[in-house]
């Protein structure tokens, strides 16, 4: 059985799709963490994000792994483990110029699908619903006004360095890019349940899922 979460940043997705796989005894498929992975890679070995050739021929010989672990997910990449250096705010920063190639999208969105076949899966990201899994057996959209996802985002992060404002700021920007891309952008299809999460508590939202399942 597959299961898809697709929405904004700090909507709650990976909470909410991690808790989902745990009560259900699903594998849990963080979409995002393959395009932080290949960010971490591009950055490493210096390679121009913006020049699609050079970054397509380096995807098709990077070798990256995002597995199941007891503690959350673990990240290989050419067997690194990058679990940890993928959530960088320099990844954060440049992860929107891989996100936004088509070509880099379908050999990630390859290895999405072959990481999650032959299990069950909660799948999160901004696509899941929409390209990577078209033919899901449930489709989730959860979304939150931006001035609380930026409260929760702030709350994550636990840097006293950024400001709430800068947030905002930051989650707007990547809202617009994420939404106004040409390669599968952020979007809800006709067959999604919608759910508005900012006066919920994470367990609300599960319990709601889990009704709905
Ligand atoms: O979810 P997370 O913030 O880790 O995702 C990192 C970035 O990867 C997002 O900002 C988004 O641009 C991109 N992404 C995507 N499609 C997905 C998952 C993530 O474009 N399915």
């Amino acid at each position: 059985m597959i299961i898809t979460i697709d929405g904004p940043s700090a909507s709650g997705k990976s909470t909410v799709a991690k808790a989902l796989a745990r009560r259900l005894g699903f594998h849990y498929l963080d979409t995002g963490a393959f395009y932080r992975a290949f960010t971490w890679k591009v950055i490493k070995v210096g390679v121009d994000p913006k020049d699609e050739n050079a970054l397509y021929r380096l995807v098709k010989e990077t070798q990256i792994e995002v597995q199941n672990a007891h503690t959350g997910i673990k990240v290989l990449v050419d067997g690194r483990d990058v679990t940890e250096e993928i959530r960088d705010p320099q990844v954060t920063e440049k992860v929107h110029y891989i996100a936004s190639k088509a070509r880099i999208r379908k050999h990630l969105v390859e290895l999405q699908r072959q990481t999650a076949a032959g299990t069950d899966v909660v799948a999160e990201g901004r696509d899941t619903g929409t390209v990577v899994f078209p033919k899901a057996d449930k489709k989730f959209y959860l979304d939150a006004q931006p001035e609380e996802r930026a409260r929760r985002r702030y709350a994550e992060l636990g840097d006293k360095k950024t400001t709430h404002e800068k947030v905002l700021e930051e989650l707007r920007l990547r809202d617009q890019r994420d939404s106004t891309r040409q390669a599968s952008p952020l979007r809800r299809g006709p067959d999604f349940i919608c759910l508005d999460t900012t006066k919920l508590t994470v367990e609300e939202v599960v319990d709601t899922l889990l009704k709905k399942l």
